[in-house]
């Protein structure tokens, strides 16, 4: 369809509404405002439209203007407790200064309109293109009361400085890129780490794109609070009952419980497991033993779950050497490892106080060994209060056991 034909039928052109749910009350919480075409074929999205960036501004802008009128007009007449969320090109914002945006929100904000509740989305990609030139700009639209949502974020690699810096209210990500079936973990990681982030600028995280159960599950356990896509509700020509998704929800939730429970059920299994191990090895070693002596004895009594064993002292400075499983399956001492820090690794400390409090060994997350490449966990274990033992178990053990990937 030629854009110039859309121009035409102006009048046939229509906001619907995809319902954002949250995760905490498993309610409505908004929609975002979409444009759609109502034709004698049905009603045909537009989404195309205002993605091309070859169609003229004036286009793109009046069209802009029009679907956001006939949404606030719809809006108004609701109680406007939910959020409405419209789109828009970062360009064309920042062309008027934000002006002809502004100045609706404005002109309804005097008919009782909160602005508190709407959310101007603008694309992570556009915003990385323009901030830097025109920060102020988008510090200054933060400071109408209206929110800001980041759209998009990660599609091309997320800028988490910019992230950092523009500090968005509500960040949102598209899972519908990825295969329905297994979710390479890496995603998984970059998510996690914009969940993190969301979580230190007070930003929301909103999932969208959810088309599948294993979607959902993704989103949920990736930290998002809100919701968005297909698997809960299509894009609407209304607003919908604020409970149509309740039902469904808590049960998929009480899924997503029951599996993660599970898990770390397992996990509390294999930590347990090793603590027995090692209590009872530590009462074969006697106090003239080495530190390198321990360890082997160790390697022995705990082949099968390890391929690295190693001892540190409460600041982080190795006191044996690496024992090593060799490819043959031979245990190794490697001396080179001794008199290292690493203190300075993520949850090194946090990991020495607690198991000096708790006096317990713990299981670290899942994370990638630098030099074997590949997925592991890291049982830590105190052997006294300035002693510590460190066993790496490998990605093959965790992979046969359930529950531990
Ligand atoms: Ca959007």
């Amino acid at each position: 369809m030629d854009p110039l034909d859309v121009m035409m039928s102006k009048e046939h052109v229509i906001p619907y509404y995809q319902p954002i749910f949250s995760a905490d009350k498993q309610l409505v919480v908004g929609y975002e405002v979409l444009g759609r075409l109502h034709t004698e074929e049905g009603d045909k999205s537009l989404d195309w439209f205002f993605q091309d960036k070859n169609i003229p501004d004036e286009y793109r802008l009046e069209l802009d203007d029009h679907i956001q009128k006939l949404a606030l007009d719809e809006y108004m007449q609701t109680d406007q407790s939910a959020i409405l969320f419209f789109n828009y090109d970062a360009s064309l914002l920042i062309r008027d200064n934000g002006e002809t945006f502004i100045k609706r929100l404005e002109s309804y904000q005097s008919k009782g309109l909160n602005l508190g509740h709407i959310v101007l989305e603008l694309k992570e990609e556009d915003v990385a293109d323009y901030f830097y030139e025109n920060k102020h700009f988008f510090y200054y639209i933060q400071s109408f009361g209206f929110r800001l949502a980041l759209d998009d974020v990660g599609h091309n690699g997320s800028n988490l400085d910019l992230i950092a810096m523009l500090k968005p209210n509500i960040i949102k990500v598209d899972v519908a890129f990825m295969e329905d079936e297994e979710f390479p973990h890496l995603y998984s990681d970059v998510h996690q780490s914009l969940s993190m982030l969301s979580r230190k600028i007070g930003a929301t995280l909103l999932f969208e794109g959810i088309s599948t159960f294993n979607q959902l599950n993704y989103s949920w356990r990736n930290g998002g609070r809100y919701y968005q896509g297909s698997y809960l509700r299509s894009p609407h020509r209304f607003f919908v009952e604020s409970d149509c998704c309740r039902k469904k929800m808590q049960k998929e939730f009480q899924h997503f419980i029951v599996y993660e429970r599970k898990k770390m059920e397992s996990q509390f299994t294999l930590t347990n497991e090793l603590t027995t191990q090692l209590k009872q090895t530590m009462k074969t070693i006697s106090p003239d033993d080495t530190f390198d002596e321990m360890i082997r004895k160790v390697a022995t009594d705990c082949d099968r779950y390890a391929f690295r064993i190693y001892v540190c002292d409460a600041e982080g400075f190795q006191q044996s050497s690496n024992a090593e499983k060799s490819q043959d399956n031979k245990w190794v001492l490697i001396e080179e490892g001794r008199f290292k820090n690493w203190s300075w690794r993520p949850y090194f400390l946090e990991n020495i106080v607690r198991m000096n409090i708790e006096k317990r060994g713990f299981l670290s997350d899942l994370y990638t060994d630098i030099e074997r490449d590949e997925r592991i966990r890291t049982y830590s274990y105190p052997i006294t209060d300035n002693l510590f033992l460190f066993l790496d178990i490998p990605y093959n053990y965790l992979f046969e056991q359930e529950g531990l990937l």
